[in-house]
């Protein structure tokens, strides 16, 4: 691991910058990915802008879900004229992230249709209103899994924008306070969102591998980050899917030891490839009984709900695991035995702008890419049911430039 880079990127968020300054100050480093060093050090990325920017109206190529079956089909959908603080983005990746699926299927609720999912978006500006100060055209951008707050109460205040009091707007599905309707996400060719929720994207970076930073990154990162998971100390990632890898690599970049917890057998392997030290099945009763009170800090990333206890009892005195997969009623956590250990279980979901930010800089420093297949819209449906059977290795990515 890269202490000094910690070290620096710890006093990023404790030097007590306001959100309006944090965001600020990603100028400069947006001044430094031109047009011309993104196309050096990203070989697909083009130098060529789209000539003056639009910043009217628009009609976007986009595929939608027409139902919880997951029939993506193309569909038309509307872009607001750009405001003064809007970034225009032409859309070049957009990864499938579980929680597509979980819209579409109406496992958190029934779901507006047409639904254009994607909240894993990197792509280019294309056009910036008067008063943006944080992107110009040309530059590489990302939006992950929110796209507005109120900006005003005590969570957007300490940066919490996913956990607004007065309603986070989520990248799709959420009320669309600009059009009317809902929000629509990346599975589209553009995007308009407010340069406060638009992340930079630095130049070198692999881009169709940023894109998973900006849900599955940030929703592994920002737990790690929050229980402070210290180097030499045990992390078990419980399921190693989209999350679940990138749980791996940024805990093994920390310094710690981790160790996988699979129902997928050639996935052990890969695990190690990754920088766990162990890597076991869960049908491996003997391996699962070896873990008893041995890890610092875990994290669930199971798409599904699961029986929970097995792996609260492998926390040592007082530690916790953190659940950000399986978003419903937990089973199996059981109150005697967590008592008898103090553990914790705790729930997280996505993160803040600002520490997206930090996930996307820490990937960079690292050279942490995620692992990805690179498809086509219309394979859109296909890839999705792929990931429900477990056969996502690890993320699919939209080629958005392809269609
Ligand atoms: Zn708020
Ligand atoms: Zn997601």
């Amino acid at each position: 691991m890269c202490k000094s880079c910690d070290q620096k990127s710890e006093r990023l968020t404790r030097d007590g910058k306001s959100r309006r300054d944090f965001l600020r100050s990603g100028t400069i480093a947006a001044a430094a990915a031109t047009p011309l060093a993104a196309s050096v050090m990203n070989g697909s990325a083009s130098a060529q802008t789209s000539g003056p920017a639009d910043l009217s109206a628009s009609n976007v190529q986009a595929w939608a879900a027409f139902d919880e079956n997951g029939s993506f089909a193309p569909h038309t959908i509307p872009r607001r004229a750009a405001g003064a603080k809007d970034v225009v983005i032409d859309i070049m990746y957009s990864s499938i992230c579980h929680s597509d699926i979980h819209t579409y299927k109406g496992d958190w609720g029934p779901a507006n249709f047409p639904l254009v999912p994607g909240h894993e978006i990197v792509g280019r500006v294309v056009g910036v209103g008067a008063d943006v100060v944080k992107f110009r055209e040309g530059d590489i951008a990302g939006v992950g899994t929110i796209v507005d707050s109120c900006g005003e109460c005590m969570n957007c205040k300490a940066d919490r924008e996913q956990n607004c009091l007065n309603g986070t707007t989520f990248t799709y599905g959420s009320p669309d306070k600009h059009l009317g309707g809902v929000t629509y996400g990346g599975y589209s060719k553009k995007i308009v969102v407010d340069e406060d929720y638009v992340l930079r994207i630095p130049p070198g970076m692999d881009l169709a591998g940023v894109a998973p930073m900006l849900c599955a990154g940030i929703t592994t990162f920002s737990p790690i980050v929050h229980w402070d998971l210290k180097p030499g100390e045990r992390f078990g990632v419980i399921g190693m899917g989209g999350l679940g890898h990138l749980a791996v690599k940024f805990a093994a970049a920390k310094g710690a030891e981790v160790v996988v917890f699979t129902t997928s057998e050639d996935k052990l392997e890969d695990a190690k490839a990754f920088g766990a030290k162990e890597a076991y099945l869960w049908s491996d009763e003997q391996a699962m009984a070896s873990q008893m009170a041995s890890f610092d800090l875990m994290l669930a990333t199971v798409p599904v709900a699961f029986q929970m206890q097995q792996f609260l009892s492998m926390l040592k005195l007082d530690k916790t695991l953190v659940n950000v997969g399986a978003l419903f009623p937990i089973e199996g956590a059981h109150g005697m035995m967590m008592g008898f250990g103090r553990q914790s279980l705790a729930g997280s979901m996505t993160g803040g702008i600002a520490e997206t930010q930090r996930v996307i800089d820490f990937a960079e420093r690292h050279g942490i890419s995620a692992e990805y297949e690179l498809i086509t819209p219309d394979q859109i449906g296909e890839a999705c049911k792929k990931v429900v059977n477990k056969q996502a290795r690890y993320r699919y990515v939209i080629d958005m430039t392809s269609a």
